[in-house]
């Protein structure tokens, strides 16, 4: 009840309340809105979207080739024009922050630069319930350098009849098997269980060991405080288009820690937009990177889907940005949490961790004896959330555009779907 009341009382006095309309919420046939529970998979369209992507049409018309140096926004810095917004959504420096590419390309990019196998330290320790992107990219990685990825890639499992993995099995594995590891790259919030993990204490325990960290912060960028410069990661990677809004494959964010903004003598794969911006054009130079995570650039950037995604920083500035967020969804998750605790039935399992330190505002529900026609009661309810086989639902309640009644409809049509189910 305590939980309750206090998410109530938060709802009350709920900051964010008006920022909901800024995002345009699907309908179903009969133009009703439909409740929006995927965010952790693509975020809602903030209505901004389409002012700022008409600006660079109409600067395309009016300027053609010359709108990189005179378009309202020039388009040869234009990704300049994000990179505090975005520095400071996953607390970092700014020249540890880009914007390029998707988000496995940029893994790739990270691991071309920071895993460096060699016959005695080649290995990638990386969760057995990684999302698969990640798992392939990793084992290619290997496969690239001639190793085998059975032998190579090193799975961290929960233990049997376990969902999480334990932090001491973490730091088992890295005193364990730690001088043989090149790469920890670990999801820093596990995408199907919510799982957060603790990056700086990873970070601390497998440098103790030799071995460089990578995060993909695809669950965590825009959904909880990262303080990535903190972390002392040596690289984190995570795409725009779930907690950040930024729209359908928009591109993706890249960090690259301070330490290394000037190691010139990593081998990466180069491109032009890496190169020093002052001698770029002249196109005979030999490739002089630029110092931080900008010397990792390939090409130039698509200005269309970046002025999307400046539209959707600038909503998240408005609402005030992570910090403020971060305390409106910790109310909001708690209050879905309690509703369904209180459930009448006993087929219901939270699998996300409890308490709000180990997760985001993602709630991942395991339904006992359920399949997925249950969730399509639950779409046909007018409930957009998201099924993984066999039997668990995921539901990401966002403080940007999800309020506490959107959390109470939800729990009360579950709990309808599940009477109908028996
Ligand atoms: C969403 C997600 C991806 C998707 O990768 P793209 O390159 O953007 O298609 C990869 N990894 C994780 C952990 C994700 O959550």
């Amino acid at each position: 009840l305590d939980l309750i009341l206090s998410a109530v009382e938060v709802a009350l006095r709920d900051p964010l309340r008006t920022i909901r309309d800024l995002f345009y919420f699907p309908q179903n046939a009969e133009g009703e809105s439909l409740l929006y529970f995927c965010g952790n998979s693509l975020g809602l369209q903030p209505k901004n979207v389409r002012q700022y992507v008409l600006q660079e049409l109409d600067d395309w018309a009016k300027y053609g080739v010359e709108g990189h140096f005179h378009a309202k926004n020039p388009w040869m810095p234009y990704h300049e024009l994000l990179t505090e917004q975005m520095a400071g959504i996953v607390g970092a420096m700014p020249v540890e922050t880009v914007v390029m590419n998707t988000l496995t390309t940029n893994l790739h990019l990270m691991m071309a630069s920071f895993y460096r196998p060699t016959p005695e330290r080649y290995k990638i320790l990386i969760e057995s319930d990684a999302f698969p992107s990640d798992r392939y990219a990793v084992a290619s990685q290997a496969q690239w350098h001639r190793f085998d990825p059975s032998d190579a890639v090193l799975e961290l499992r929960p233990r049997s009849g376990e969902v999480l993995i334990r932090a001491e099995d973490i730091a088992s594995t890295l005193e364990q098997e730690g001088s043989k590891i090149a790469l920890v790259m670990l999801g820093g919030v596990n995408y199907y269980t919510g799982q957060v993990f603790d990056f700086k204490e990873i970070a601390r325990m497998a440098h103790a060991q030799g071995c460089m960290v990578g995060f993909d912060m695809a669950h965590g960028a825009g959904n909880i405080p990262l303080q990535l410069h903190d972390s002392g990661a040596d690289f984190a990677v995570w795409c725009t288009y779930k907690y950040l809004n930024a729209g359908p494959g928009n591109l993706a964010g890249c960090f690259v820690h301070e330490r290394h903004a000037r190691h010139f003598d990593l081998p990466r794969f180069a491109g032009w937009w890496g190169h020093n911006k002052t001698t770029r054009f002249n196109m005979r130079y030999a490739f002089d990177p630029l110092p931080g995570a900008e010397g990792w650039q390939l090409s130039n950037p698509p200005i269309l889907s970046l002025a999307a995604l400046r539209a959707s920083l600038d909503v998240f500035t408005q609402a005030g940005g992570i910090g403020v967020l971060r305390e409106k969804s910790v109310a909001l998750t708690r209050y879905m949490e309690a509703l369904l605790l209180q459930l009448p039935t006993d087929r219901i399992q939270i699998i996300t961790p409890a308490g709000p330190e180990q997760r985001g505002c993602q709630l991942s529900i395991q339904v006992r004896n359920a399949d997925k026609s249950l969730h399509e009661r639950i779409t046909a309810a007018g409930v957009i959330s998201d099924w993984r086989e066999p039997d668990v639902i995921r539901v990401a309640p966002v403080p940007l555009y999800n309020s506490f009644q959107d959390v109470a409809d939800f729990v009360e049509r579950l709990r309808t779907c599940l009477e109908v189910a028996g």
